[in-house]
C-alpha cells in the first residue's frame, strides 16, 4: 500500500493482486496527474479505505481471498463511498460478467488488456461526473433547507401533461403524505381552509384563464388541524407562440409571522397588565370620537380615575398582589360597562376603557346626552367598590376618585381633554377622595385659592392664627356632657376664615398635617387637662387624625410624650381616625391600634358608614367607638332607609360591645329617635355647635340646662333600659 506525493489533485485506489497490472496502472495515473494509492487484495483496500479517503476506485474483479465484487459491495455499505466511482478491471468480456459488476454498485467497467490511456480519460471523466453529482446533491440539500427554513415551498404545473410536482416543503406544509397521494389541483384545494375554498378555486381560474400573474393569501389546514396563513405568488409560463404551457409558484407559510405581527400590535396598543387599551389606542380612539361627535353633533365624556392609596397595597403587599388588584379593578369596570351598556339597550360598544399608567385609567363614554347621565355612571362605578376585591386570598379596599371633561364644552383636543379630566380627578382626591368632580372651568381660580391656602398656612401656625374649637358630646344614658370634640379653626389676616373642609386636605397632600396635628393634640390635652383639674363637664377629648400622621413610624409614641407633658390621664384622650385608616394595610392598622391601646386611650372610628369597613371586619381591630357619619343622621326621621342602616349600626356595634356616637344631630327628633334605639352618644348643633374653650365654659350651664329638659321625667325604650343596665 502507498501513496502517491501530490496534494489537491484527485486520488485513485488501484486494487489488483498482479503487480504488473498495478505497476501500469500506477504509471499511467500519475502521469495523467492523479495521486494513488494502491492495494493488493480486498482486505488491504479494504483497510485502506478506512485511513485514507480516495476519489476514484480502480478494482480487479479476479483476486485471491474476496473477489472485486466482495469489495465493491463492501465499499458501497460504507456512508463515505456511497458514489464514490468504482471502475471495475475484468478479463471477462461477457455479459454475466458485466451485470455482476454493476449489481455490486460499480460505476463503470473495463476489459483487460486494458488501454491505459483511455482509461485515464474515463478515470477522469467519472471524477468530473461524480464532483458535479455531488454538488448538485449539495445544493438541492442547501435549497431544501432553505426552503424548510422559509417555510417556502414550490409547485408546478404542466397544461400538456396535466401533471403537478410538488416540493418536500409543499408536502410538509399541506400536511399531505408523499408516498400515499400524487399531487394535483384538487388535492392542493382540499387543503385549503373551507373559509377560503371558494376563492381560492375562483383564484385559480382567473390565473389560468388570463394572463395574470398573482399572489394571494389564505389559510391551509396544517397536518395537526391548525390553520396555517400562507402567502401564494404564481407565475405563468408561455411558449414562444404566447401559449400558457406552465404554472410555477411558490407557497410561504406566514403564519408565525402573524402571530408576531398580531403581537407587536397588541404591545403597541394595549396595556400588558390588563389587556385593556394603552395611552396610545385610547388617544387614538379619542381622535375618532371627536371626528365622529363633530360630525353627529354629539357630545362625549371622558373619565379619569385613580385608585385611591393604591401606593399602600404595593408597599404593604408587594407589587405581585398590586398587579393583580388593577387587573382585578380593570377587569370589574370592563365588565360593570358592558352590564351598563346591556341594561340600556346600546346595541354597539359605547365605552372604552384604558390603562393610563400605574393606577390610573381613563374612560372614553360616547354620545352621551348630558352630564347627569356622567355623574350616574361614574355613582356606579364607585360603588363597585364599595365590596373587597379578592386578591390571592387577600380582601383589599379600594376606591376610585373619578374626573370627567365632556367634548366640546371641556376641551376640543385629545391632549385638552385628557388634561382637564385629570385636573378634575385631582380636585376629586382633594375632595377626600372616593369622590366624583366634572371638570370646573374656574380652574384658574381655584388653583389660585389653593395655592394661597397652602401659602398662608405655615404662617398662620406662627403667628398663632389656629384656634381648637370644642364640640360637646353627650352620654345618653346619663344625659350629660362627658367629652368634646376637637375641632380646628382658622381665621387667617389675609384670607378671612378658611373651613378644616378646605384647609385640611391641602395640609395631608403636602405633610404640613403632622406639625399642625400635633399641635392640635397638645392644644386640646393641654385644655382637657385644665378643666379635668377644674372639674368641668368636659374629661375626655376625642381628637381627629389623619392618616399621615396615624401612619407615621412613631405616633405612638408622640401620643405617649403628648400625654405626658400635658399630664392628662390617657382614658382622657379619644383618638378619631377614619375608616381608610383600616382598608389597606390591615396588618400595620392593627399593630399601631395595639399600641394604642396599649398606652390606654379610646379609639373611635368617624364618619363611620361612608368608607369601606364593613361591622364583620371591625372585629379585627381593637375599637371602642363608632360615629355614625351624620349623612345618616341629616335624615333620619324621613329616611327610612337611613333610619335602618342607623339601626343596624347600633344593633351590631352592640353586640361586638363596641359603642356608638352618632354626629349631626341636629333636632330633638333626632336625638329621639337615636336614643330610643340605643345609641350611646350624641353629638351636634342640637346639643352646641363647636366653640372656642371659654366660650364653651359659658355655654356649659346653657347645655345642660337643656338636656336636663330633655332627659328630666322622659320616658326611654326598653332597648335602653336594657342597655342602661
Ligand atoms: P369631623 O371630624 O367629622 O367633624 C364633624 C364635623 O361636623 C365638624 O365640621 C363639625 O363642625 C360638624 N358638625 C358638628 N355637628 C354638626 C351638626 O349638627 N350639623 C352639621 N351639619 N355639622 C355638624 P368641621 O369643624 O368643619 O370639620 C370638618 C372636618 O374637618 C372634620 O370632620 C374633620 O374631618 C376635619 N377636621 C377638623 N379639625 C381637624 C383636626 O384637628 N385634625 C384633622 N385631621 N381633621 C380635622
Ligand atoms: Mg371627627
Ligand atoms: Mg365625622
Amino acid at each position: 500500500m502507498g501513496l502517491s506525493q501530490q496534494s489537491n489533485t484527485p486520488l485513485v485506489l488501484v486494487v489488483d493482486d498482479d503487480n504488473t497490472t498495478r505497476m501500469m496502472a500506477l504509471e499511467f495515473i500519475s502521469q495523467a496527474g492523479f495521486r494513488f494509492l494502491e492495494a493488493s487484495d480486498g482486505s488491504e483496500a479494504l483497510q485502506c479505505l478506512a485511513n485514507e479517503e480516495p476519489d476514484l476506485i480502480l478494482l480487479d474483479v479476479e483476486m485471491p481471498g474476496l473477489s472485486g465484487y466482495d469489495v465493491c459491495s463492501k465499499i458501497r455499505t460504507m456512508p463515505k463511498y456511497e458514489n464514490t466511482p468504482v471502475l471495475m478491471l475484468t478479463g471477462l468480456n461477457n455479459n454475466e460478467a458485466i451485470d455482476l459488476a454493476y449489481n455490486a454498485g460499480a460505476t463503470d467497467f473495463a476489459t483487460k488488456p486494458i488501454n491505459w490511456s483511455l482509461l485515464c480519460h474515463r478515470l477522469r471523466y467519472m471524477y468530473r461526473a461524480s464532483k458535479a453529482a455531488e454538488e448538485l446533491a449539495q445544493s438541492q440539500m442547501s435549497l431544501q433547507v432553505a426552503q424548510r427554513i422559509a417555510e417556502l415551498g414550490n409547485w408546478s404545473y404542466d397544461f400538456a401533461t396535466k401533471e403537478m410536482v410538488w416540493s418536500d416543503q409543499m408536502y410538509a406544509m399541506f400536511g399531505v403524505d408523499s408516498n400515499l397521494h400524487k399531487p394535483s389541483l384538487k388535492l392542493f384545494c382540499q387543503s385549503v381552509h373551507p373559509d377560503d375554498n371558494i376563492r381560492v378555486v375562483e383564484w385559480f381560474k382567473g390565473v389560468t384563464s388570463k394572463s395574470k400573474s398573482g399572489t394571494i393569501d389564505f389559510k391551509i389546514v396544517a397536518k395537526d388541524g391548525q390553520p396555517r396563513h400562507v402567502r401564494q405568488v404564481l407565475e405563468q409560463v408561455f411558449d414562444n407562440s404566447g401559449k400558457l404551457i406552465q404554472l410555477q409558484a411558490t407557497v410561504q407559510d406566514f403564519t408565525d409571522r402573524r402571530i408576531a405581527e398580531k403581537r407587536i400590535h397588541q404591545l403597541a396598543y394595549y396595556d400588558e397588565l390588563t389587556g385593556l387599551a394603552n395611552r396610545t389606542l385610547f388617544s387614538e380612539i379619542l381622535k375618532k370620537a371627536i371626528k365622529n361627535a363633530d360630525e353627529s353633533k354629539d357630545q362625549f365624556a371622558v373619565l379619569y380615575f385613580d385608585l385611591d392609596d393604591f401606593k399602600k397595597v404595593n408597599d404593604t403587599f408587594g407589587h405581585s398582589i398590586g398587579d393583580k388588584m388593577i387587573h382585578a379593578v380593570g377587569e370589574k369596570i370592563e365588565s360593570a360597562l358592558r352590564e351598563h351598556e346591556v341594561k340600556a339597550n346600546r346595541t354597539y360598544k359605547s365605552s372604552t376603557i384604558a390603562r393610563m399608567s400605574g393606577d390610573e385609567f381613563t374612560l372614553l363614554l360616547d354620545k352621551i346626552e348630558n352630564r347627569e347621565a356622567v355623574a350616574a355612571l361614574a355613582t356606579v362605578l364607585k360603588n363597585l367598590f364599595n365590596e373587597p376585591l379578592q386578591v390571592d386570598g387577600h380582601e383589599l379596599f379600594t376606591s376610585l376618585s373619578i374626573g370627567s371633561a365632556l367634548y366640546p364644552e371641556d376641551g376640543d383636543s385629545v391632549d385638552t381633554l385628557l388634561k382637564n379630566a385629570d385636573i378634575a380627578m385631582y380636585d376629586a382626591k382633594r375632595a377626600g377622595k372616593d369622590h366624583y368632580r366634572f371638570f370646573s372651568h374656574d380652574r384658574d381660580a381655584e388653583l389660585a385659592r389653593y395655592h394661597a391656602v397652602e401659602d398662608r398656612m405655615r404662617t398662620a401656625l406662627k403667628e398663632n392664627n389656629f384656634e381648637v374649637f370644642y364640640q360637646p358630646q353627650v352620654d345618653l344614658i346619663t344625659g350629660k356632657v362627658n367629652s368634646a370634640e376637637a375641632l380646628l379653626r382658622w381665621t387667617d389676616d389675609v384670607l378671612g376664615f378658611v373651613s378644616p373642609v378646605e384647609f385640611i386636605p391641602i395640609a395631608e397632600e403636602n405633610g404640613f398635617i403632622l406639625e399642625l396635628g400635633e399641635w392640635v393634640l397638645r392644644t386640646a390635652c393641654d385644655q382637657t387637662k385644665r378643666w379635668v383639674d377644674e372639674g368641668f363637664d368636659v374629661q375626655k377629648i376625642a381628637v381627629n387624625i389623619s392618616v399621615l400622621q396615624f401612619s407615621q413610624a412613631g405616633f405612638s409614641d408622640l401620643i405617649e410624650s403628648v400625654l405626658i407633658d400635658t399630664g392628662l390621664d390617657a382614658n382622657g384622650l379619644k383618638l378619631e381616625i377614619t375608616e381608610s385608616v383600616l382598608a389597606v394595610d390591615t396588618n400595620h392598622a392593627v399593630n399601631a391600634l395595639q399600641a394604642l391601646k396599649h398606652i390606654g386611650v379610646d379609639l373611635s372610628i368617624d364618619d363611620f358608614g361612608t368608607g369601606y369597613s364593613s361591622l364583620s371586619q371591625l372585629k379585627h381591630f381593637p375599637i371602642d367607638q363608632l360615629k355614625i357619619d351624620q349623612s345618616f343622621i341629616r335624615h333620619l326621621t324621613e329616611n327610612s332607609e337611613d333610619k335602618a342602616i342607623t339601626q343596624a349600626i347600633i344593633a351590631m356595634a352592640d353586640s361586638m360591645n363596641i359603642s356608638v356616637l352618632a354626629e349631626g344631630v341636629e333636632t330633638a327628633e333626632h336625638l329621639d329617635f337615636l336614643r330610643l334605639n340605643g345609641c350611646d352618644e350624641i353629638q351636634g348643633y342640637y346639643v352646641c355647635k363647636p366653640m372656642g374653650a371659654v366660650s364653651l365654659e359659658k355655654e356649659m350651664g346653657h347645655i345642660n340646662r337643656l338636656l336636663g329638659d330633655v332627659f328630666s321625667g322622659t320616658h326611654l325604650s326598653s332597648t335602653h333600659l336594657k342597655k342602661a343596665s
